[in-house]
């Protein structure tokens, strides 16, 4: 195992993405914020568009902790999967309760059995703090690694279990940091879904599924399924009625009401269509442009923007725009 620990070190300090600013930071907080933002969105995104103005709007856990979750969702727009915002908002707030309470300034705890505790930081994230930040001989678990720990095995079906079981084994004890950071690295550059570099990967001497790696994991059949959704968008003195979102789902965003049946007096103006993780939405949009008692939060579009909103509602404001602009 040395041999092959070398050879990842090897790689890292020629091809790895050693730049990246929570690479080259210890600070917890930033490293858990890229943790955070990084579990869905892709880095170039995280990097060039969220990263650094999160930062400067939150720029410790304390700042985070005392903001409202509206400043904090506003801040998240666009990334989507929402509770992951507010879940970092829930860790920086009781973080911050208890560096009061003791009298110090609040940090991320270093153990995985404390961090595990906290809202929304699971297995992984925890893992990945502990060695990004504290430097601890643990494994991390992400997409990249799992693929890549799947073809040196030649695994099609394992267990979560049989996974950690075998990234504790290889990790390199001597040096967690760089070995995690190349483990995702190669995930991303070498040991891709299709076509992976084999020639080039710094651990073909152990890898036994190099002969066919795509194979391994086998590939899970997914039908996604797809969800209809009648909005009405309430126009009053050229302002738009939205809501604050009560639910589990988008809870906190602000919205366009949803309707079971459209109101008979409104006018059909087109669909929105949007890809979540689990399923399809369709929106056939409606506007009704007659007082509605019911409606009493109407905001001008340049208002609305200023507002934390979901991208579906986003792009059915644009619907809406381009539609009594075409008029
Ligand atoms: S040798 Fe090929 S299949 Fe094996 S880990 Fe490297 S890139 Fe992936």
């Amino acid at each position: 195992m040395k041999k092959t620990h070398k050879n990842i070190q090897i790689w890292y300090k020629a091809y790895g993405r050693l730049e990246l600013p929570w690479r080259t930071t210890t600070n917890p907080y930033h490293i858990y914020l890229s943790e955070v933002m990084l579990q869905q969105t892709q880095v170039k995104t995280v990097l060039e568009r969220y990263y650094f103005p999160f930062l400067k709007k939150f720029p410790t856990l304390k700042a985070l902790g005392e903001s409202p979750l509206d400043d904090v969702l506003k801040m998240w727009e666009g990334l989507g999967y929402y509770n992951r915002a507010k879940n970092l908002h829930k860790t920086a707030e009781l973080l911050t309760q208890q560096g009061q309470t003791r009298g110090v300034a609040p940090t991320l705890p270093s153990k995985l059995e404390e961090l595990i505790k906290l809202p929304g930081i699971g297995k992984n994230t925890a893992h990945a703090v502990a060695t990004f930040a504290y430097k601890k001989s643990v494994p991390i678990m992400e997409a990249n690694v799992k693929r890549i720990l799947c073809r040196l095995n030649k695994l099609e079906t394992p267990t979560d279990k049989e996974l950690w079981k075998i990234a504790y084994e290889l990790v390199d004890k001597e040096n967690p940091f760089d070995y995690n950071q190349a483990m995702m690295d190669i995930g991303a550059t070498l040991c891709i879904p299709k076509n992976p570099d084999c020639e080039a990967c710094p651990l073909s001497d152990i890898c036994q599924g190099q002969n066919d790696p795509t194979l391994y994991p086998a590939k899970k059949k997914r039908i996604v399924p797809t969800r209809e959704q009648n909005i009405i968008l309430y126009v009053y003195n050229n302002k738009l009625s939205l809501t604050q979102r009560k639910g589990k789902f988008l809870h906190g965003l602000w919205g366009f009401a949803h309707t079971e049946v459209p109101l008979c007096a409104s006018e059909y103006i087109g669909d929105v269509t949007h890809a979540y993780t689990h399923f399809k939405l369709i929106c056939k949009v409606y506007v009704y442009d007659e007082i509605d008692a019911e409606q009493n939060n109407y905001f001008t579009s340049k208002e609305i923007r200023k507002l934390a909103i979901s991208k579906v509602d986003d792009k059915i404001l644009k619907l809406y725009l381009d539609t009594i602009q075409a008029y």
